[in-house]
């Protein structure tokens, strides 16, 4: 069914408060041309489109992947698996719908996920809620982890014994979930998924895979809080995973 002059203009207005809210003067219209934005509920659509054909043939039902996760959660338990035990005050173990098109994966909590035992809470969790909303998703319609659930003191990165303690994981998250696109939020989250060691500034906007889901890697929200002349490129990232979810 067409959508309605003021579903269009409803769209075209989300889109123009997302730039503004970035800070913009003036607008990319090139990227949005390039790009057809829409936006699809593929959970609820009845079409033969193929990602709302992959999802419906989703292998576990949400009460499954439900019970999948907190079997994990029950696994995970009290972890003493690795070092980044010792110094945390909560475990972070990941949350959102098991029903997720989206999966974003950053790197480790923070401060302020550790204290609330949610990932991105804080200041760059704002700013990656509100880029989920302009993406047309509420944050809870999407799936939020890390690569490891237990904070690195003084936010350090996690170190390599670290992350393969706590890799197996986020992929079995992963695994559950079945997200139809993985963004990856920043250096360490990428080049653990992917296995390689570019700079997130040379791969970033490409898509790559992480057993057979594709993987858009983006900069980390925290690096945009210092670096905001970077978020229309996350933008862009973003409009690349909508029409792939669109396809
Ligand atoms: S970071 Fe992961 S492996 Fe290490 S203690 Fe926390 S949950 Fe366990």
């Amino acid at each position: 069914m067409q959508k309605s002059n003021k579903a269009i203009l409803k769209d075209i207005k989300a889109v123009l408060e997302f730039y503004q809210a970035l800070g913009f003067e003036r607008l990319p219209l090139k990227t949005i041309q390039d790009t057809g934005y829409k936006i699809q509920d593929t959970k609820s659509c009845t079409m033969n489109h193929a990602s709302c054909i992959v999802h419906r043939a989703s292998p576990l039902n949400s009460g499954q992947k439900e019970t999948a996760l907190k079997e994990l959660r029950d696994e995970i338990g009290d972890c003493q698996r690795c070092k980044l035990s010792k110094g945390r005050k909560n475990l972070v173990f990941g949350e959102g719908s098991v029903d997720a098109e989206i999966m974003f994966i950053g790197e480790g909590p923070g401060e302020e996920e550790d204290i609330q035992g949610r990932p991105f809470v804080g200041k760059a969790g704002q700013l990656l809620t509100s880029l989920i909303t302009k993406m047309g998703f509420k944050r809870e319609d999407v799936y939020i982890g890390n690569i490891v659930k237990c904070r690195p003191s003084f936010n350090r990165d996690p170190e390599d014994d670290e992350i393969n303690a706590c890799l197996p994981f986020i992929e079995k998250q992963v695994e559950i979930i079945s997200p139809k696109v993985i963004v990856s939020l920043g250096r360490i989250s990428t080049q653990t998924l992917i296995g390689m060691k570019t700079p997130i500034s040379k791969i970033r906007g490409h898509f790559h895979t992480f057993n057979d889901i594709p993987l858009m890697p983006t900069f980390h929200p925290a690096y945009l809080l210092r670096n905001p002349k970077d978020k229309w490129l996350v933008w862009e990232d973003a409009q690349k995973v909508l029409e792939r979810l669109n396809k």
